[in-house]
């Protein structure tokens, strides 16, 4: 009882001097519990996360987040940064300190001429692919329009353009990024250098970005969709995905996913994206289209944002999520037959597994030289376990919890940082691979005191 009312004193008096120290000095605002909007800033994408920021700061330029960045430093705060809030972690929301909420920046100006676009870091890949697409420029980007742009580039970020242009952070060739003293820093090649590398894959550990300078590329009409199979299918479409994926050309990005349709039909589907001559694109995919008997084939020339927004009604906003995800050594028949004898005792219509093969132009980045080490693995597991009611929360984490247990003889210990949940700090090294250690001394240079703590969290050295 003592330590509660001291905590919420303590909260109190945060907030007393976030209204007096810190409003006058920021164009955005601040809320605090019993504001009206309170209740829905502190919400993110996974509807399991109910946390209870003291001060929420609502920025709307990056003097904004320097200001928060001192307020917290001075008053010895926790901090979160909310970019798009999809990460299923959480991490974006923390109890008790100070959620830096960068949902509001949204700017992205394109220079068609360089092949750039700039982009603030409350951008969601709906907003860039929007601006961008004005100029029939893109860049690789994530499959639902309503993921952030900060945390997806930051952690490495796979799309549909992974093979043919790399990852996002691949593309990233500068930011502006609020360091844990409050100063502004550039990360460039030229300036910072090592700071730079330490965003392309080392998440939000180095600083707050407030903007991102992203390569684009010519992106237009794209030849896709998806072409959907009964699940008694499963094992011969997987086994074909397996195989064709290793010679297709670059312009194609496939991954196959077992799923339950909108009318509650367990299916298995092959979705892909061909970013090229769509005469080539017809060609290069002729095979999957004549492959087996699907139910419905559905790609066909689309317009590429409308590719970008294809699987969004699949991951509602605010549902429970519980997800583990792993590159698996190889994709062998063994572990596909308990992925399919699994899937089929799911408790929820609204859970995935979908299995991704990179390579291409993902894979030619040598290993180290981004903080992203995946480039080289094999096949990208995501069990994406969503439900609606909160009553349902065990039995669909255990569900998942017992896939995940039997395909671990199966699993390399190598996890992408984007998809990892709360999972313990060996998880977070193995997310890191073996760049953990250099991303441990530049957290030391950036960050000695690990005031950026709530993400996948690198250990100062
Ligand atoms: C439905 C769904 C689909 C997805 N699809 C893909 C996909 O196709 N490809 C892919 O690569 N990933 C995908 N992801 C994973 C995605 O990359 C991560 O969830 C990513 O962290 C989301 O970024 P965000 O900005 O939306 O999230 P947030 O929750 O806002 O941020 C995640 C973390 O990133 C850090 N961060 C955010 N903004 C900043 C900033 N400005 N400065 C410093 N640190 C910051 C913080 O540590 C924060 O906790 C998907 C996730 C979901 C839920």
């Amino acid at each position: 009882m003592i330590t509660e009312n001291f905590a919420s004193a303590t909260e109190n008096a945060i907030q007393v001097y976030a209204a007096k120290d810190l409003q006058p000095l920021i164009n955005g605002s601040i809320i605090t519990p019993g504001n009206g909007e309170y209740n829905t800033v502190r919400k993110i994408w996974n509807g399991m996360i109910d946390r209870n920021p003291a001060v929420i700061v609502r920025c709307i330029n990056t003097n904004d987040i320097i200001h928060a960045v001192r307020f917290a430093r001075d008053h010895d705060l926790l901090i979160s940064v909310r970019g798009g809030g999809h990460n299923v972690s959480g991490n974006a929301v923390c109890n008790g300190g100070v959620m830096i909420d960068l949902s509001l920046m949204k700017t992205v100006k394109v220079y068609p001429e360089e092949k750039l676009a700039y982009v603030e870091m409350g951008a969601t890949w709906g907003d860039f692919d929007k601006a961008t697409q004005e100029y029939g420029l893109a860049t690789t980007g994530g499959l639902i329009s309503t993921t952030g742009v900060a945390g997806l580039t930051l952690g490495g970020g796979v799309g549909w353009l992974v093979r043919k242009y790399g990852l996002s952070c691949d593309n990233l060739i500068e930011a502006e990024v609020v360091t844990a003293d409050g100063r502004l820093a550039k990360a460039s090649l030229q300036e910072n250098a090592d700071l730079l590398w330490g965003l392309r894959g080392g998440g939000g550990n180095f600083g707050i970005v407030s903007s991102m300078k992203l390569r684009v590329h010519k992106v237009d009409t794209v030849l896709g969709g998806m072409i959907i199979y009964t699940r008694d299918k499963a094992k011969e479409v997987i086994q074909f995905y397996r195989q064709f994926i290793q010679t297709a050309p670059e312009e194609l990005t496939l991954y196959a996913g077992l799923m339950t349709s909108p009318d509650g039909i367990p299916v298995v589907a092959l979705i892909g994206c061909y970013c090229g001559d769509i005469g080539k694109g017809e060609t290069v995919m002729k095979p999957i289209r004549d492959f087996g008997s699907p139910v419905v084939d559905l790609i066909q020339p689309i317009p590429y944002v409308q590719m970008q927004s294809l699987l969004d009604g699949g991951f509602p906003h605010g549902y429970r999520y519980y997800w583990k995800s792993g590159f698996l050594e190889d994709l062998s028949d063994e572990s596909i037959d308990i992925i399919i004898s699994h899937m089929a005792s799911n408790p929820s219509p609204y859970s995935a597994i979908v299995l991704e093969y990179y390579g291409g132009a993902a894979a030619r980045e040598p290993e180290g030289g981004t903080a992203y080490p995946h480039r080289q693995s094999q096949c990208d597991l995501v069990i994406g376990s969503g439900w609606v009611e909160k009553q349902d929360d065990e039995k669909n984490i255990t569900w998942t919890r017992k896939i995940w247990d039997a395909l671990q003889p199966y699993l390399s210990h190598k996890v992408y940082v984007n998809t990892l949940g709360v999972e313990g700090e060996e998880r977070v090294r193995e997310a890191y691979g073996d760049n953990y250690s250099r991303l441990a001394a530049l957290k030391r240079k950036y960050d000695p005191d690990n005031m950026f703590r709530m993400n996948q969290n690198i250990l100062p050295a």
